[in-house]
């Protein structure tokens, strides 16, 4: 068989996949342009870094190293449990969240089947479903944001999974209670609905609902969260879902074993218990969007208003075009063209000198570009 009759037999989901484009690592800017002070406000990292007890929490397991980690995540689910108020049986854990909506697409959809999500929301949603040979179903976007009635329209007998992101990556808007549970209400019992809250932490509006409050009532529901954003431990990989005990199982059986390492467990289970920490997070962030948001306006550009610890401008040109001339200020963002958004880079909130760094660059920029 040619090589090229072997790659066509791979999923024509898989085929039809732009493969996933990260934030540029600091070290790679480093060897390309041999750049020093480079600053990366591309993956939505926490510029605090994470608790001190989560880093001790770590070393601490250093030497245990050559053991498996404890596969059941005991102690870390007993931790989200209390946290969280519901039974340990209700979670299942992730080699950060993204491995969770994985373990969905696994569990639930088949080339037959449909997964419906919004325009402009995050990469890893087509990915999945796509990877798995189920049919993405992209809804149209309102103000950036999802459009929950225009969703509920395209659910079909086929759609077995929804993912909502809330709020949403790369545009920031969120998802108001009463709107929410609406759509909760007009959803079919035997659909998935998969609440995406990775910046749940972030979130400081009263009409912000909390997905895990809906378990009760809509067991069709799973709830997906991260250790990656406001703790800090992106480079570790824990996130968790939250559902009913029936679908945890499910989305059990088909985790690998071991697939939060020891050392992820332990400093996400002492995170939990540093709300200090999380508290200084989630107020350096709010700071530093004032910041952004600000810069941003002085600039004369637009921004979407974003709820989480980034924020979406249009720079009124290629994105990439602008992206790529902040790279060689040391300066990494995110160009979202991928996204459907070919005129906006997405910017992560940094430390206040971060930001303002930004801003320079980017004002630099727009001289050489201007709107
Ligand atoms: C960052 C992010 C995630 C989480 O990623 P993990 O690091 O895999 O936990 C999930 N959903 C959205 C919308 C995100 O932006």
């Amino acid at each position: 068989m040619s090589s090229e009759s072997f790659l066509s037999l791979a999923l024509p989901g898989v085929q039809a996949l732009s493969p996933y484009e990260p934030g540029k690592p600091i070290e790679e800017l480093q060897r390309e342009l041999g750049l020093s002070e480079i600053i990366k406000l591309a993956s939505n990292e926490s510029p605090l870094g994470c608790s001190r007890a989560a880093r001790k929490a770590a070393v601490e397991v250093l030497d245990e190293l050559a053991r498996y980690p404890d596969g059941s995540g005991f102690g870390l689910k007993q931790a989200l449990s209390q946290k969280l108020g519901v039974d340990s049986d209700c979670l299942t854990l992730g080699n950060g969240s993204n491995d969770v909506l994985e373990l969905i697409a696994r569990a639930f959809l088949s080339p037959q089947h449909e997964a419906l999500f919004s325009e402009h929301a995050f990469a890893v949603y087509p990915l999945v479903t796509q990877a798995i040979g189920a049919r993405a179903v992209v809804s149209p976007a309102r103000d950036w944001g999802h459009d929950l009635e225009a969703m509920a329209a395209r659910i079909s007998p086929a759609t077995r999974v929804i993912f909502i992101a809330n709020p949403n990556n790369p545009t920031g808007t969120w998802i108001a209670r009463n709107t929410l549970e609406a759509f909760l209400e007009a959803v079919p019992t035997n659909t998935l609905v998969v609440l995406d809250e990775a910046y749940f932490e972030y979130v400081d509006e009263r009409a912000y609902p909390d997905g895990v409050s809906y378990l009760a009532r809509y067991p069709n529901v799973i709830v997906t969260r991260t250790f990656s954003k406001a703790y800090g431990l992106a480079g570790l990989r824990v996130g968790y879902g939250v559902s009913s005990p029936e679908v945890a199982d499910l989305l059990n059986r088909v985790r690998q074993p071991f697939n939060v390492n020891s050392v992820a467990l332990a400093a996400a289970t002492a995170a939990l218990s540093d709300s200090e920490h999380l508290v200084a997070s989630v107020a350096a962030n709010r700071e530093g969007m004032a910041q952004l948001v600000a810069g941003i306006e002085t600039l004369g550009l637009s921004y979407v208003p974003s709820v989480g610890n980034f924020l979406t401008v249009e720079v009124g040109h290629p994105g990439r075009v602008i992206y790529q001339a902040l790279l060689e200020k040391g300066v990494i963002v995110r160009p979202i063209e991928a996204y459907g958004m070919p005129q906006h880079l997405r910017v992560s909130i940094g430390l206040e000198v971060e930001n303002a760094r930004f801003l320079q660059a980017l004002e630099d920029v727009l001289k050489v570009y201007p709107c």
